[in-house]
């Protein structure tokens, strides 16, 4: 969709029992690819977005988060742990990341689920969770091109929580997991937000090493009533075009990365990753 120069990569439905990552991409590319609103132009005069909105369709079939290997051994994978120099087991994994190789995106969104969650103060439902798989002022992020995606990745995130504060059924926090006394903020190398900002070279199809900012959205869901079903595909319908548009007309880049750190989240503990360690909290300032 769009004929611009900066190329977008929008991806839902990784995990096959997460369904609003498609629906919420068709509803962006039906609305963004014909209207003829101001805001559906600039997108697509700045940008060229390619979208996948269905990217595990053996797992949605299944309604599973992972996918099966058909090679015999029906193995269970999780795709999103799949984008690693010593993984790639899934087809689809091969696949997205050739095609990932040949586009060169400039930025990207991947769109998840979680279950529900309240606001431990308000005690309120949190209607989306906004995630960066590496986390900013962390292990691994500040490290990236001078810490640049540190700060990209909390302004795309910043920018969707000021935009999205305004409509009153939204109630945003930062991604964690865990529980009472031991969340954790993630740091996960193997998913494909964050092999994309390490700019990963499997079987030498990245060979200049590309890399660009990446981030997520977990909405609340699965065993919701209807009504709160179409709230939460607005809710990422809104996000990612407003996301879109901010990057589009420039408002995300004069967005201040230290909004991120005002975004209501839970005390953490340490950081969960997929290397097999915990480390401390805080590591780094945030800057
Ligand atoms: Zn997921």
């Amino acid at each position: 969709m769009g004929t611009g120069a900066t190329k977008v990569w929008l991806q839902g439905r990784i995990h096959g029992n997460e369904p609003y990552g498609t629906d919420t991409l068709l509803d962006v590319l039906k609305t963004l690819g014909s209207s003829g609103s101001p805001t559906a132009r600039a997108i697509r005069a700045a940008c060229t977005v390619h979208v996948i909105p269905m990217y595990n369709p053996d797992g949605t079939e299944l309604y599973i988060r992972h996918t099966v290997l058909q090679d015999g051994t029906e193995r269970r994978i999780d795709l999103n742990r799949d984008w690693a120099l010593n993984a790639f087991v899934a087809k689809e994994s091969k696949a997205w990341y050739t095609y990932w190789t040949q586009v060169k995106p400039d930025w990207g969104l991947d769109i998840h689920h979680q279950g529900l969650k309240y606001d431990t103060e308000t005690d309120e439902p949190i209607t989306m969770s906004l995630g960066i798989s590496l986390a900013p002022s962390g292990p691994t992020l500040p490290d990236i091109r001078g810490g640049e995606f540190d700060r990209t990745t909390r302004r795309m995130q910043g920018y969707v929580y000021e935009q999205l504060s305004r409509y009153g059924y939204v109630n945003i926090d930062r991604y964690s997991v865990g529980g009472p006394g031991q969340y954790r903020e993630i740091d996960i190398k193997g998913g494909v937000a964050s092999a994309v900002m390490l700019g990963l070279n499997w079987n030498n199809l990245n060979p200049s090493g590309h890399s660009h900012p990446m981030v997520f959205f977990e909405t609340y869901g699965g065993s919701i009533g209807q009504k709160s079903r179409g709230k939460a595909i607005q809710q990422n319908v809104r996000g990612a075009t407003e996301l879109l548009h901010g990057m589009a007309t420039g408002a995300v880049a004069a967005t201040d990365p230290m909004i991120w750190h005002r975004i209501p989240h839970v005390p953490y503990v340490g950081y969960f990753t997929d290397t097999g360690a915990t480390t401390g909290w805080p590591t780094r300032p945030p800057v």
